[in-house]
């Protein structure tokens, strides 16, 4: 493989530091050099990629992705389609999340048990385009959790697209099941869904503690991550105590929970997934979607507690990640950038500290600290070329066809015009 030179870039490098000039050269799948400016380096030695100034930044990783998700307009329709559709349809937004700079996505459940699986495989094959993939279980939730379709004398059972255990011995073997599967993440489900039949967030805890360490030791065992829908301060507390390392939500984690997620922040990550509840407020109309009333209060109330947690989460350096259920109808896959905008709106994050968070931090769980979502010597080449500076306006990010280049594993997903191709002959 030859080698690249993003010659005359401004480098947002994912740390938080400020943005500074410099050339980068990748050779093979790694970034080579990273040459601050007054050592420029040598344009004979590669493939030349005339930055004119524009920013050269890690790729974007999603923390709670849903790849299988169909931009569904419920949770019953998520089904809806015969799993060879289904199939396909995943395999388009694996390409659509690498059209829009997700060089990362850390899945936070598959609708069918083995599609992330095959989705990751053929990507990692080179059949298919798409980012990094961590491939999920489907949400494993209890009979009356948040998932469980059923009703009266009718059990959803295995059918929906949550499947329904109950006990730690269910959970077990569901475990054990997919990690012959494949699967990288178990996803469980220990409080119930956001808006409750007697508060404005739903406060239950549906889980024991029995069943949740059940998964993790399954995960410990297997070398697996867990990642838990976590809305309650005990669901929080029982998943951070059994082992639990990627937390999403943790809307009304109390003074106890946040002080147990300090404590084990250099193992565990916090994804507050918002961004189904954002565009129903900002979004829906645009998508014909009407979202008023009680409905409308009761996430309006859940934004403003999960704002406030995650502004003292971040304060007290608990690493909080960008990503929220695209992949429903008001949250099509594609927009998942808008993420990065409300964390500086509404948790107090900067612009770089919101790169650094989709960056980074997501180079760490995708199990890759320091070599993924950095820009650094040695660091592997998932790297975006911007039209302008997403360190002064985040939502550029959102726009697609600012990204000049996207570039995954050191090879072009998309290769900017070559303004001088000066390779030289291997010897
Ligand atoms: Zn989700």
């Amino acid at each position: 493989m030859g080698a690249t030179l993003f010659a005359d870039v401004r480098v947002i490098d994912g740390t938080g530091a400020r943005p500074f000039a410099a050339d980068v050269l990748v050779e093979g799948n790694r970034i080579a050099r990273v040459a601050r400016h007054k050592k420029r380096l040598d344009r004979r030695i590669a493939t030349v990629i005339d930055g004119g100034g524009r920013t050269l930044m890690p790729g974007l990783t999603d923390a709670h992705a849903h790849l299988s998700f169909l931009n569904a307009p419920t949770l019953e329709a998520l089904t809806a389609m015969t799993v060879e559709r289904q199939v396909l349809e995943t395999a388009k937004n694996a390409r659509l999340l690498l059209d829009h700079g997700f060089t990362s996505m850390f899945s936070g459940a598959s609708v069918r048990p083995r599609i992330d699986v095959a989705i990751r495989d053929a990507i990692n094959a080179g059949d298919i385009p798409g980012p990094r993939l961590l491939a999920c279980t489907k949400q494993m939730t209890v009979t009356g959790g948040f998932g469980d379709l059923g009703q009266g004398e009718r059990e959803i059972g295995e059918h929906g697209y949550a499947i329904v255990l109950n006990g730690p011995g269910e959970f077990r073997l569901a475990c054990r099941k997919a990690a012959r599967d494949g699967v990288d993440t178990f996803k469980i489900v220990p409080s119930a869904f956001a808006m409750g039949s007697r508060a404005l967030v739903a406060e239950d805890t549906v889980m024991s503690d029995a069943e949740v360490a059940a998964v993790c030791e399954v995960a410990r065992q297997r070398n697996r991550h867990v990642a838990a829908h976590a809305r309650s301060a005990d669901a929080v507390k029982i998943c951070v105590r059994n082992g639990v390392d990627v937390i999403y939500h943790a809307t009304l984690a109390d003074e106890e929970a946040k002080d147990l997620l300090e404590a084990e922040k250099d193992r565990v990550f916090v994804a507050p997934a918002m961004g189904l509840q954002y565009a129903r407020l900002h979004e829906a109309e645009k998508y014909g979607v009407r979202f008023e009333g009680i409905a409308r209060r009761r996430v309006e109330a859940e934004l403003e507690i999960v704002s406030a947690v995650m502004r003292d989460l971040h304060r007290r350096g608990v690493r909080v990640l960008p990503g929220g259920d695209y992949g429903f109808q008001v949250t099509p896959h594609g927009r998942n950038a808008l993420d990065l905008q409300f964390f500086v709106e509404l948790y107090g994050f900067t612009p770089l500290e919101a790169i650094r968070a989709a960056t980074q931090h997501g180079g760490e769980l995708m199990s890759h600290a320091g070599e993924l979502g950095v820009v650094r010597e040695g660091a592997l080449a998932d790297l975006l070329l911007v039209d302008g500076d997403p360190s002064k306006d985040i939502r550029i990010l959102q726009d697609r066809n600012r990204f000049d280049a996207i570039m995954k594993d050191g090879v072009f997903h998309k290769a900017p015009p070559v303004a001088a191709s000066l390779r030289v002959a291997a010897e």
